[in-house]
């Protein structure tokens, strides 16, 4: 089933017609319009004009998230904010998050590239949707609602948390397909068994899993459990939000990308080398469409391989393989991601503290949990004459961590140098999960 049959089917002849037509129109756009991309492209000897076929690509500079940082929070925009009609956000204090912008067309292609999304996984207009993702500045939970409207079927914004509730509308409205990240549907199910709720009872049929990683065994749970369909959609918000990556029903093995709205491309994280098709590497990725924030060479930090062999769907784009690693140190909890240096950074404000720290993550049942060490400074230890003080620096931290990073942590402070210290970095991250 398709959305968009004609160009989702597109003869790969005239899809790389069409991608380096468009391409060229970008990087005129981006090249005239943004000063950093003149600054890079001009410091790289290339013009917009240089890039006369997809391999000349590779003449182009990559941009990273420290470039979006450093533009902060409206820096990279390529059309004025009368023009833009949504702001989304990642997480991050003032400078550290990265901020994207929409024009009424990006919504548009964006709900399309969803509804594209979700038809692959089988949906119609006849589905109710429960869309458990959360509503606010991340994309997520609203590319889903958006698309899932724009197939007509009906959608539950239900967003994250009240697990009972979420339980108690499983059942009462009966959702034939769900949203959300696979630890929280694990932790459904485990709600769900404490109150003697049957989840294959459920009128669900497909679950459309993403924001983390899901590995083939978590997939093969969550399948077992509910009696569903196991599906993983791809995307980050820097490139677009949820849409850019969907695995099909009748493929299932990979995710295709929506290659007539991006290009990608695998890297070798260390030499920046592109990368022959079918090798590991880092997925990179140019918006070939984007209005407000069109992006060029992207390095998405994902860690994948491209597959190229004809799928039994008709689907005419390549896709990506299942994502399981980074190439940076990027967390990714309950679904958010968060970076180590925006943990220092919320940690730095914060008066009576060492920069020396400790990030434990681990499993609290299905879903991730996140423990915060940090040392107090010796003026703090030796002259705080009071619990009371150390509990309020310890308040302060969890709160910092939720309102900035959006992410609940335990937090214990621990005596000055008690914490193993490495040379040159200021945190040790133990992820339990992979070990
Ligand atoms: P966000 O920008 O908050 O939507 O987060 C995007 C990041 O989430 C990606 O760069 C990936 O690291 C991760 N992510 C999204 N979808 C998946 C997926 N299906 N499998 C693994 N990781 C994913
Ligand atoms: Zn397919």
């Amino acid at each position: 089933m398709f959305y968009n049959e004609e160009f989702e089917t597109l003869p790969r002849e005239a899809l790389q017609a069409m991608q380096i037509k468009r391409l060229q129109q970008v990087l005129q756009r981006v090249y005239h319009t943004v000063g950093h991309y003149k600054k890079s492209l001009d410091a790289a000897g290339v013009k917009p004009d240089d890039i006369k076929s997809l391999t000349d690509l590779r003449k182009l500079p990559f941009m990273t998230r420290s470039d979006l940082q450093n533009n902060y929070p409206f820096g990279l925009f390529a059309v004025p904010m009368s023009s833009v009609v949504r702001l989304h956000a990642s997480a991050g204090t003032s400078g550290r998050s990265t901020v994207f912008g929409y024009t009424k067309r990006d919504v548009d292609t964006w709900s399309e590239l969803m509804a594209r999304s979700l038809v692959a996984a089988g949906l119609t207009k006849n589905d109710i949707v429960h869309n458990a993702f959360g509503y606010g500045l991340f994309t997520t939970g609203l590319g889903m609602h958006f698309g899932a409207e724009k197939i007509g079927a009906s959608v539950i914004p239900m967003s994250g948390g009240n697990s009972k509730r979420q339980i108690m509308i499983l059942q009462d409205f009966g959702p034939t397909a769900i949203c959300c990240t696979p630890s929280y549907a694990l932790h459904l199910a485990e709600q769900g068994g404490v109150l003697g709720v049957d989840m294959k009872a459920l009128k669900l049929r497909v679950g459309i899993f993403g924001a983390e990683p899901c590995s083939q065994q978590v997939c093969d749970e969550i399948e077992k459990i509910y009696g569903i369909t196991a599906l993983n959609f791809y995307g980050l918000s820097e490139v677009m939000g949820p849409g850019i990556g969907m695995e099909c029903l009748e493929g299932r093995n990979g995710m295709h990308i929506f290659e007539d709205h991006f290009l990608v491309e695998t890297i070798d994280p260390q030499t920046g080398e592109v990368l022959p098709e079918g090798a590991e590497g880092e997925l990179v990725f140019t918006t070939l469409t984007k209005e407000a924030f069109p992006l060029v060479r992207y390095r998405s930090g994902d860690i994948s391989r491209l597959i190229t062999d004809p799928c039994r769907c008709g689907r005419s784009h390549i896709k990506i393989e299942r994502i399981v690693k980074r190439s940076d140190d990027m967390l990714i909890i309950r679904g958010v991601n968060v970076f180590p240096a925006q943990v220092e950074a919320v940690l730095t404000d914060i008066e009576g503290l060492e920069p020396h720290y400790q990030i434990i993550v681990d499993k609290s049942g299905a879903l991730d949990s996140l423990e915060l060490q940090v040392e107090v400074s010796e003026k703090t230890f030796s002259e705080s004459g009071s619990v009371k003080e150390l509990q309020n620096i310890e308040r302060r931290i969890i709160k910092d961590m939720k309102d900035y990073l959006g992410v609940s942590a335990r937090v214990k402070l621990v005596e000055p140098n008690t914490l193993q210290h490495t040379p040159g970095q200021a945190a040790k991250v133990i992820d339990k999960r992979r070990i």
